[in-house]
This record gives C-alpha cells, sequence and structure tokens, in this order.
C-alpha cells in the first residue's frame, strides 16, 4: 500500500467492517432460525395500581426475550434493532400479538384475572407496515380475546414520523375497544400540542425521570409536569423503573398511582406470574374506573 492512502483517506472496505457485515448476516440468519425454532420467550412485568394504601395487579407488560441455545437469554436491546432493521420484527411482533391475545382469552372464564390489561410494545417498522390495522384485529379475531383488555405501546418518535397517519391507524384499532400507551414518555420530542391531537389512554413516564426520585429537583419537576398533564388530557398515568418505596411514594403523593418496576417484580414467566396475583389481588374494573374517573 502507498503511503498517500493514509489515515485521512477513505477505504470502503477494511477487515472490520467486513467482520461486522458477516455478523450481521450470521445474526440475521440466527433471527430467522430463532423464529422459526420457537426460540423467542414472552416474560411479563406487573403494573400495579394503588388505591387506599393498597395495591393490586391493573395487568402486565409482556417483554420479548431471545432463549438462545447457546448464548441464554437474550436482551431485546441486541436484538431488536436488527429485526427491526431486517423486517423481521414484523412476523416477531405478529408472535407477541397473538400471545397477548390467547393469554386473555384463557383469564376470560377467571372471574379476576379477567380484568387484567395486557400491553404490548409495537416497534416503528410494525406500526408502518400497511397491514399493521389488520395484523390487530386478525390476532383478536382469531383468538376471540377481548380488545378492552388490550394495550397497545408506541413511542414519540414512531407517531411523530407521520402524524396523521398515526392517528388514523390508531383511531381504527381503537374503535373496536383497544387502547393506547405513549411509552418512554419525556424522551421524544412530541410537542404538547401533537401530543393532544394523539389519541391515547396512557402515558408512561420513562424510567429515567424515576430513578432519581425523589432526590433529584429536577426530574421531580418533570415528572409532576408529565403527570399534571396527563390529567389535564384525560389519560391514565403510569410510572415505568420504579425500584424503591421512596419513589413509589412520591409519586403517589403527586397522584400517579400506577407502577412498574422491580419494586413489585422483575419481568417473570407466565407461572411465575399467576403467583404473583397470590400477592397482588386483581384489582377489578369497577374500581378501576373509579379510579380514573378521580373520586
Ligand atoms: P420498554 O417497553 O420501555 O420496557 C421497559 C424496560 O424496562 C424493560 O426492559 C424492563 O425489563 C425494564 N424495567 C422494568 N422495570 C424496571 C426497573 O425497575 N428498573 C430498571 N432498571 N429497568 C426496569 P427490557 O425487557 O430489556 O426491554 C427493553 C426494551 O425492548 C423495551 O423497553 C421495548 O422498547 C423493547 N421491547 C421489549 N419487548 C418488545 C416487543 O415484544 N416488541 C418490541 N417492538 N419491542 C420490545
Ligand atoms: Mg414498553
Ligand atoms: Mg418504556
Ligand atoms: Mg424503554
Amino acid at each position: 500500500q502507498s503511503k498517500k492512502a493514509g489515515k485521512n483517506t477513505l477505504r470502503f472496505f477494511n477487515p472490520d467492517m467486513q467482520a461486522t457485515i458477516e455478523a450481521r448476516h450470521q445474526m440475521e440468519r440466527w433471527l430467522q432460525q430463532a423464529l422459526a425454532k420457537n426460540e423467542f420467550r414472552i416474560l411479563y412485568q406487573l403494573q400495579v395500581t394503588e388505591e387506599r394504601q393498597e395495591q393490586f395487579a391493573c395487568g402486565a407488560e409482556l417483554l420479548l426475550r431471545w432463549q438462545h441455545p447457546v448464548r441464554g437469554l437474550v436482551s431485546p436491546a441486541e436484538f431488536i434493532p436488527l429485526a427491526e432493521e431486517t423486517g423481521l420484527i414484523v412476523p416477531i411482533g405478529q408472535w407477541v400479538l397473538e400471545t397477548a391475545c390467547r393469554q386473555i382469552k384463557t383469564w376470560e372464564s377467571d372471574p379476576l384475572r379477567q380484568h387484567l390489561q395486557l400491553s404490548v410494545n409495537v416497534s416503528a417498522r410494525q406500526f408502518r407496515h400497511p397491514e399493521f390495522v389488520r395484523h390487530v384485529l386478525n390476532a383478536l379475531q382469531v383468538s376471540g380475546a377481548n380488545p378492552r383488555n388490550l394495550k397497545l405501546e408506541l413511542t414519540e418518535s414512531l407517531v411523530l414520523e407521520n402524524l396523521a397517519e398515526a392517528i388514523a391507524k390508531m383511531q381504527a384499532i381503537k374503535q373496536v375497544g383497544v387502547q393506547f400507551a405513549m411509552d418512554d414518555f419525556g424522551t421524544g420530542h412530541s410537542s404538547l400540542s401533537n401530543l393532544k391531537k394523539l389519541p391515547l389512554d396512557q402515558i408512561k413516564i420513562d424510567q429515567s425521570f424515576v430513578r432519581d426520585l425523589p432526590a433529584n429537583h429536577d426530574d421531580a419537576v418533570i415528572v409532576q409536569t408529565i403527570i399534571s398533564m396527563a390529567r389535564n388530557l384525560g389519560m391514565e398515568i403510569i410510572a415505568e423503573g420504579v425500584e424503591t418505596q421512596a419513589q413509589c411514594e412520591f409519586l403517589a403523593v403527586h397522584e400517579c398511582r400506577n407502577f412498574q418496576g422491580y419494586l413489585f417484580s422483575r419481568p417473570v414467566d407466565i407461572d411465575e406470574f399467576e403467583r404473583l396475583l397470590l400477592r397482588f389481588p386483581v384489582a377489578e374494573q369497577a374500581a378501576l374506573t373509579h379510579l380514573k374517573s378521580g373520586v
């Protein structure tokens, strides 16, 4: 190699890049096989609602894992971005949705569990798919699940990509009774005027604002602002990443009475989730409605 091809020269190929591309292709093949071999698992993380100092289970968020034969349980941060890029997130996401619907149906005849609401994360690629509305309605229809027990979590950036289209899709899905939550709220760039236009039922305060509560003054102010904004827009509010009693108390004092976080439970498999319900009785719908109306 000539001296001219020094460090200021762009090289289109170097061994590192080659390795990266190979690794990506390998990962993509693994993901494809994982789907075919049923290596994806779903964990359920309890959502709790507090009423008159008592805590009840109100639902769970479904969190995806990949049970890799060699690497063990792989977290979504490691494979969702690639699944998103390759489009594999569409069939994977559909599988999560179908699993949620089947679980809802399973609980239908149980007088208490029938009140649990399951929350499913929806990725940008999945939501943008022209057939997304049909995918959701299909999962509901095939399973026979009550749409009122299903909640879909979207993120700000996903919705802002095309606000009008997002609203239209949300409305089409809401028509049958499915609810929508805004995930990781506060980390994106949505303006108040945009937020107001969205047919959201719930706002999830991102865990980054919860982490340093109650000591961090800035976070305390942000959280109080989000809570009052949600209330003024008629949306329910839930805090993510609640790990300590002090965080929980701060939130409750400021009228956020729905929580999700390690303080209550880590994400667990369905059997363990059902055992958790022995410690956290299921909130009855009546109680929830009561809570929502702020009486
Ligand atoms: P997310 O939807 O914001 O989920 C909350 C994340 O916070 C989960 O991480 C959960 O395990 C974690 N978490 C819950 N409570 C606590 C706590 O008290 N402290 C701390 N430090 N963390 C807590 P996880 O399971 O690793 O998922 C990460 C992200 O991957 C999710 O963030 C979501 O964006 C994405 N994801 C997970 N499952 C799916 C899925 O089925 N589909 C799609 N599209 N994305 C998914
Ligand atoms: Mg989520
Ligand atoms: Mg979140
Ligand atoms: Mg998150």
